[in-house]
């Protein structure tokens, strides 16, 4: 039984593989989003309880033998993590791990991004929420636009052979510029990506009226492209693919209108060691206590297959299906539990 779990790897209650890691390796950030890190204040994670390299280059080693080919690094800002590249290059010796992946607000990325493609980093998922710098001065409070601009450059000129941009879209905000950051997607060869605004961990000021249907950014694309026709993918894919009648595609994540639960395939692990099931997740299981305790390689892989197999978790439907949805967390409720936090737990 445990070598067939092995071979094929555990599923869920809904017979969803474990194939996707999202790893958080800080939960530090740089930039203060008012989706994401709203507060003037935040309880950090004591350092002493972030992961090393060397226990998530373990952990990663134990997951792929349960089934996981892709990693993902993200936080908090990754690339605050000092040394990014030598994690990268632990995780890219294992031949199991087929896709190792970086999501980045692209801030310090200019000055790294060669070395994270030498080190093994095979993709780059990059944040970019507005062309004008003043926005997001005052969205993000950072004056760094160039340096995101430079990242992405710098990203293409790395070579990586898929550059993501993500765009979080939120009305009042950035819903103007839709049409504006998938042109400056294309011209630099990037696949654009907007994600609807969630209602996850510290978007303590989220409202239904911000969310920019996904709905409204095809029609918004559409209206200036002509029509869009969606493209056949994996169905394990978090983002909804569209190409435009001459062939160029863009990517909407709609977890907030049409989410896609029943083909979630991704667990993530918070920069202190914690297995969540599920982004909305409560609950998870202390990878860091059995790590430093002294369990074995097979204990651990044991307990992760063990709540994977009782995965019963679809965060976004269940929030989908309230009749008065406003937000999930308080800042109270945030500061009791600070793993609850989308840059501790990792987006
Ligand atoms: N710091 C990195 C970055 O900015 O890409 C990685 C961590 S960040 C939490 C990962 C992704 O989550 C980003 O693309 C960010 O825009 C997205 N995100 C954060 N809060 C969100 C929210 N409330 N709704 C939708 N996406 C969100």
């Amino acid at each position: 039984m445990i070598a067939t779990t092995r071979l094929l790897g555990p599923s869920d209650r809904f017979g969803r593989p474990l194939r996707n890691l999202r790893i958080s390796v800080t939960d530090r950030c740089n930039l203060r989003c008012r989706y994401c890190m709203p507060e003037a204040e935040y309880q950090w994670l004591p350092r002493s309880s972030i992961l090393s390299f060397e226990e998530i280059d373990r952990l990663a080693g134990i997951f792929s033998g349960l089934g996981v080919t892709k990693v993902r690094l993200t936080g908090g800002e990754p690339l605050l993590r000092h040394d990014l590249p030598t994690l990268v290059r632990l995780l890219s010796a294992r031949d199991a791990l087929s896709d190792l992946a970086l999501t980045t607000n692209g801030v310090l990325l200019a000055r790294q991004a060669e070395a994270l493609r030498v080190a093994g980093l095979t993709r780059v998922t990059i944040s970019l929420d507005t062309l004008r710098p003043e926005r997001m001065r005052e969205f993000a409070r950072s004056s760094r636009h160039a340096d995101v601009i430079a990242g992405i450059d710098a990203a293409r000129a790395a070579g990586f052979p898929s550059v993501k941009l993500n765009t979080v879209v939120i009305r009042g905000f950035n819903d103007d510029e839709i049409l504006e950051l998938l042109d400056f997607a294309f011209g630099r060869d990037l696949e654009p990506r907007f994600i609807e605004y969630m209602d996850v961990g510290g978007a303590t000021g989220w409202s239904m009226a911000q969310v920019v249907s996904q709905r409204e950014i095809v029609e918004t694309v559409a209206r200036r492209y002509g029509a869009v026709k969606p493209v056949q993918q994996s169905q394990w894919a978090p983002a909804e693919r569209f190409a435009l009648p001459d062939g160029r595609t863009f990517g909407v994540i709609a977890s907030t209108t049409a989410p896609f639960c029943r083909t979630c395939d991704r667990g993530r692990i918070t920069a202190d060691g914690t297995f969540l099931l599920c982004l909305y997740g409560e609950q998870g299981l202390d990878l860091r206590e059995l790590v430093r305790g002294g369990a074995t390689d097979a204990e651990i892989a044991e307990r992760i297959a063990a709540v994977w197999q009782a995965r019963d978790d679809r965060g976004a439907e269940a929030r989908l299906g309230l009749a008065e949805r406003g937000v999930l967390h308080r800042i109270e409720s945030l500061r009791a539990d600070p793993r609850r936090e989308m840059h501790t737990r990792g987006g």
